[in-house]
């Protein structure tokens, strides 16, 4: 049986989503958890969990987090890099602003934040999980920033195992459409959303899109006891879309 062990955990972009779904399910699982986004403790948030407004793409912010959570519950063993933005246009129509919000958030946040705990918790242990997408692996149209800076997350993860094994575990999740704002934001920026969303569907092997709580189950077990062998892997959490492609 598995030993259940607290970890002092940090999820980024927990104000919804699916960073809120893997927040409750940590604290589910028993851990402390410390979460942010770039604006107020959002109302609903539960009393268990640390609220710290940071904007992870700000170095200053990332360590911000990080010793808020350290003084609370003690050094971090579990990150969580879930914040992302999307910036839905073709390379041709992208403008810098576009590039600065898509890189700061999605690569730059993800390495401040692995920067600010890797010291420490290559010394006392820990596990940082990524949130990619199927996106950094078969591009999506008119997606192209994005689908680049995932698939920087991905390559980032694959570095991470194996320079900072043994203490470190690093994976990646790669979503597939998992019904949040983004993904609603997506679908209305379609000629036709009800038609894009029923194309979409039809090709959901399983039947259905995805729900935040499917990518919570898959970071619960990969902070468990039970994943104690995996890391530096890229796990597909899709309803076998890519599979069926
Ligand atoms: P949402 O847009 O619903 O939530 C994004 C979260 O990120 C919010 O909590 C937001 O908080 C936070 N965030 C954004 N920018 C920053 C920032 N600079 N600093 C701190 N927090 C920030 O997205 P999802 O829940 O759908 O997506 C979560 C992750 O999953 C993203 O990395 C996304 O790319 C990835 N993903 C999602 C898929 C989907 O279908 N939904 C598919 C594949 C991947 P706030 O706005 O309050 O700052």
């Amino acid at each position: 049986m598995d030993r259940p062990v607290t970890q002092t955990a940090i999820v980024t972009g927990g104000s919804r989503g699916i960073g809120r779904a893997i927040v409750d399910q940590l604290v589910e699982d028993g851990h402390s958890v410390v979460t942010c986004g770039r604006g107020d403790r959002p109302q609903d948030l539960s009393d268990d969990v640390l609220w710290v407004t940071a904007d992870v793409s700000l170095n200053s912010d990332a360590t911000k987090l990080v010793e808020a959570a350290q003084a609370a519950f003690g050094p971090v063993s579990l990150l969580v890099n879930n914040a992302g933005v999307q910036v839905e246009k073709t390379v041709a129509d992208s403008t810098d602003d576009d590039w600065d919000l898509v890189m700061n958030v999605n690569c730059r946040g993800l390495f401040n934040m692995c920067r600010a705990v890797l010291t420490p918790m290559a010394k006392t242990g820990g596990n940082i999980i990524n949130i990619g997408s199927i996106s950094g692996m078969v591009a999506d149209p008119s997606m192209a920033l994005y689908n680049a800076s995932k698939s920087w997350v991905h390559g980032l993860t694959r570095s991470i195992a194996v320079d900072h094994g043994p203490k470190v575990r690093c994976n990646a999740i790669r979503p597939g459409w998992i019904m949040t704002e983004m993904a609603e934001d997506g679908f209305a920026l379609a000629n036709d959303p009800e038609r894009a969303m029923a194309d979409a569907l039809a090709r959901h092997p399983v039947g259905r899109f995805g729900e935040p709580q499917d990518i919570a189950n898959m970071v619960s077990w990969l902070v468990s006891d039970k994943a104690a062998y995996v890391s530096g892997e890229c796990f597909t959490i899709d309803g076998g879309m890519t599979a069926a492609s």
